[in-house]
């Protein structure tokens, strides 16, 4: 059973404004009114996590290897999940490659 409103929600990562939690159109939307950014999803608890974690990865990534690492962990979670993040995990993967030949660690 999940608590309602037990998570607290970081401010906006971009300005540091207060943001809002809303429910939209067939799943839930954080928007922060200053300066606009929007992040949603179909599920509230993945919602507040994804947010919440997007902060603490910008604020903790401040080398290439950290990048990397968070990359590898991004890309097996994807390959878990669905066709959706097919175009994604390419991404990734292509990002990694990229990083790999032009540095060690
Ligand atoms: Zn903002």
């Amino acid at each position: 059973m999940e608590n309602e409103q037990t998570v607290e929600l970081i401010p906006c990562p971009f300005c540091g404004s207060k943001v809002e939690l809303s429910a939209s159109d067939g799943g839930w939307c954080i928007l922060c009114a200053k300066c606009g950014c929007r992040m949603e999803n179909t599920d509230k608890g993945t919602l507040l996590d994804l947010w919440n974690d997007r902060y603490s990865l910008m604020d903790s990534i401040q080398d290439t290897p950290t990048l990397v690492y968070f990359l590898e962990r991004l890309k097996k979670r994807l390959e878990q999940t669905t066709k959706t993040a097919c175009e994604l995990e390419a991404l990734t993967t292509i990002l990694l490659r990229r990083i790999a030949g032009k540095e060690t660690y």
